[in-house]
């Protein structure tokens, strides 16, 4: 396998960066996801400008957000993903520098790795739905940013594995956020709903393609709380992301959404979700 790192292409085991790095003792870094459909990358430019929001807002220093594109397509012919399901990893750190907390000298290059690898959809977890916990939100006041720092998001992903169940949604202040790794919508009254967007959730790809198709389909949709109190009366409940793009959730802390099985607008939505890649 053939990794970016640094503007060399290496055999991943070659790609080797400094103990220094300040991902490495800070989680000082930030990084993408990328999908690849058949070889082309699926939302490539929303996912650049996602990367470049997130290196400004922790202020590292990196502009060359084109050069990855570049990377990314080179990385997808070099690693023969040019047809099935791949993914495009992206990471940005500040770079090497002796452990200091405040920023290293003025001049100190990111570190920047960019791999493509293959990857199996959870075909199950896409036709059956998935069940999932709820667990407090012990994560930081800016979730808007892709930082790799992510122990609460490991550590509650775990929970849910160690109790029988696929994935947690994080609750704060009485409200469902997001998953550890997805943002999270509810049908309420035939209405699509999911929380705004804020520092308190990543703003998802996936979560503004499936915005983007209801209005398209004429499902209706709105972007607002949803109450952890409110999830008994949820019609249908589902998750998206790049990996899991939308998945069913059919059971929330042990107990079924709806029939328990999979709801017609999320199906409709996954249709038209896997229309648009093939058609994109
Ligand atoms: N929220 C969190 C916390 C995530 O890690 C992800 C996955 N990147 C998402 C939401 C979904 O984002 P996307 O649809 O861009 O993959």
């Amino acid at each position: 396998m053939i990794v970016y790192l640094n503007g060399d292409f290496v055999e991943k085991e070659k790609a080797l960066i400094s103990v220094d790095d300040r991902a490495f003792l800070f989680a000082d870094g930030v990084y993408e996801v990328i999908r690849c459909y058949d070889g082309r990358p699926f939302r490539l430019d929303e996912h650049l400008r996602r990367l470049e929001q997130s290196v400004r807002a922790v202020r590292i220093e990196f502009s060359d957000f084109g050069t990855i594109g570049d990377v990314a397509k080179r990385l997808i012919a070099e690693n023969r993903l040019t047809s099935g399901d791949a993914l495009i990893y992206v990471e940005i750190t500040r770079g090497s520098a002796p452990r200091v907390h405040t920023f290293p000298p003025r001049g100190t290059k990111p570190n920047v790795y960019v791999a493509g690898m293959e990857f199996q959809p959870k075909r199950n977890q896409l036709e059956n739905g998935i069940s999932v916990i709820l667990v407090p939100d012990i994560r930081w006041s800016r979730c808007d940013i892709k930082s790799v720092g992510l122990l609460p998001n490991v550590l509650m992903a775990q929970r849910a594995l160690d109790v029988g169940a696929d994935d947690a949604i994080f609750i704060r202040d009485g409200v469902a956020v997001e998953g550890t790794a997805s943002n999270f919508f509810g049908v309420f009254g035939g209405v699509v709903t999911t929380h705004p967007k804020s520092n308190y959730t990543l703003a998802g790809i996936t979560r503004d393609v499936v915005l983007e198709l209801c209005h398209k389909i004429g499902i209706a949709t709105q972007e607002a709380p949803i109450l952890e109190s409110q999830l008994p009366d949820a019609e249908e409940l589902f998750a998206t992301s790049t990996t899991m793009e939308i998945t069913p959730v059919v059971k929330v802390n042990g107990i079924v959404v709806g029939n328990g099985t999979p709801g017609p607008i999320t199906r409709q939505i996954q249709k038209a979700f896997w229309e648009l890649v093939r058609s994109s």
